[in-house]
């Protein structure tokens, strides 16, 4: 019998021998975690991965969906393709034609969001033990989903330019060697989360050259992309290579709510993520994907970008001007061109993870190195997000920030 007591005894698992291996592969995220403490109105949080749409056309938007049930709305209300609505997948081609791709509609695969392309791509090509090849450091939501796999999360060496292809080289052949089944690189070429680098052009193409020589699949991951800050975007890998596995979100463009993102693959793989799609939800959000439509049928949506670009920049300003007053010896950050992130690595002998609890008491949060990191490194390393505070938050936050590290270094 389930008593009242049993039911609500979160210590309890009466299910424990029941769930599946998979499940033991399933990490909280740090971000997550750290998601209540850093709601706290007296902290300032630089560690979620928000974007700010407090700026987006509301009453517009509104207006625009209004007339979209009214004219459309058993069809924006009903079940939908499976692939996802093609009025949007032909949108979604002018979206990315910003960065360079040509492609055809009848190889997206809408998504929700660019998460569940990530796990779609997952389900489709890895079993327990094969590896995924990461740079240092990578997306926790990635790592989350590839380890939720059982996969064997492998990473690759960066430097100032993001994933370094002799690392990824070396990488390749110490695994063939080792027997390991490689089953692709993923990557995040544009202001990486969390290290906010960039791969210049000629990296991405010596990225994919090693890979088309080691026959290892690419997983390109862009949801930052058209956020760029200070020049024009750089061409998509997708752009060069056809064979690239492409990921796109309207989150950081548009909003997150909506759930809609995308993937571009080669015809063959399309079919497939395709299936992984029904299995998974049938279609993807017929609503949202018709109002993402409606959204950029009828709004400003690359000038909404410009505004989005005005607003971070000013945020990412705030943050390295603060960063580089606060600061105390020892301690280095990146200097991203776009995105939301700047990744600090700390002065020697101080561990993120440790000082996060004094952050806290200090009033600000950020998220600890070693969460973008599935093998862990990043002890020394902290992310901070510029995106969601706003400047004078930001300026008090790194401030915060500095004096936490300044008495650690104390210690
Ligand atoms: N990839 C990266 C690199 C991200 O930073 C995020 C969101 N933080 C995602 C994918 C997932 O975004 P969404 O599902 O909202 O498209």
């Amino acid at each position: 019998m389930v008593t009242e007591h049993s039911r609500h005894d979160t210590r309890l698992d009466r299910f424990v021998d029941s769930y599946s291996q998979r499940t033991n592969g399933m990490r909280v995220s740090a971000v997550r975690a750290l998601f209540a403490v850093a709601n706290r109105p007296e902290i300032v949080s630089l560690a979620g991965g928000m974007p700010n749409i407090k700026d987006l056309p509301l009453p517009e938007i509104a207006g625009s969906i209004a007339d979209m049930i009214t004219s459309n709305g058993t069809q924006v209300m009903q079940y939908g393709s499976g692939q996802g609505e093609p009025a949007l997948r032909e949108q979604i081609l002018d979206v990315m034609a910003l960065e360079g791709i040509t492609a055809h509609a009848d190889d997206v695969v809408i998504t929700a969001g660019s998460q569940q392309g990530l796990d779609l791509v997952t389900r489709i090509f890895c079993d327990p033990g094969d590896v995924i090849l990461a740079e240092s450091p990578s997306y926790v939501g990635a790592l989350g989903t590839f380890l939720s796999y059982q996969t064997e999360v492998v990473h690759v060496g960066s430097d100032e330019d993001g994933l370094d292809p002799t690392a990824l080289r070396e990488t390749v052949a110490r695994l063939k060697k080792a027997g390991k089944r490689i089953k692709f690189l993923y990557t995040i070429p544009n202001f990486n989360n969390p290290s906010g680098k960039t791969q210049p052009w000629e990296r991405r193409l010596d990225i994919l050259s090693v890979c088309a020589e080691e026959g290892v699949l690419v997983v390109e991951d862009n949801p930052y992309g058209l956020l760029t800050l200070d020049a024009d975007p750089i061409p998509a890998m997708r752009s060069a290579d056809a064979d690239v596995i492409y990921l796109g979100s309207f989150s950081k463009t548009f909003a997150p709510g909506f759930r809609v993102g995308w993937v571009l693959a080669p015809h063959a793989v399309r079919e497939k993520l395709v299936l992984a799609q029904e299995s998974a939800t049938l279609c993807p959000p017929v609503f949202s994907q018709f109002a993402i439509s409606t959204y950029l049928a009828t709004q400003d949506w690359q000038g909404q970008i410009e505004i989005y670009r005005d607003m971070y920049r000013e945020r990412r300003d705030t943050m390295l001007h603060a960063l580089a007053e606060e600061m105390p010896d020892g301690a280095s950050w990146t200097r991203p061109a776009g995105g939301f992130f700047v990744w600090v690595t700390l002065p020697e002998g101080l561990d993120s993870q440790a000082m996060l609890p004094r952050g806290v008491n200090a009033r600000v949060a950020f998220v600890p190195g070693g969460a973008f990191y599935a093998d862990g490194q990043g002890a020394r390393n902290v992310r901070l997000s510029y995106c969601f505070p706003p400047a004078d938050r930001i300026r008090i936050g790194v401030q915060r920030f500095a004096d936490v590290v300044r008495r650690e270094l104390e210690v």
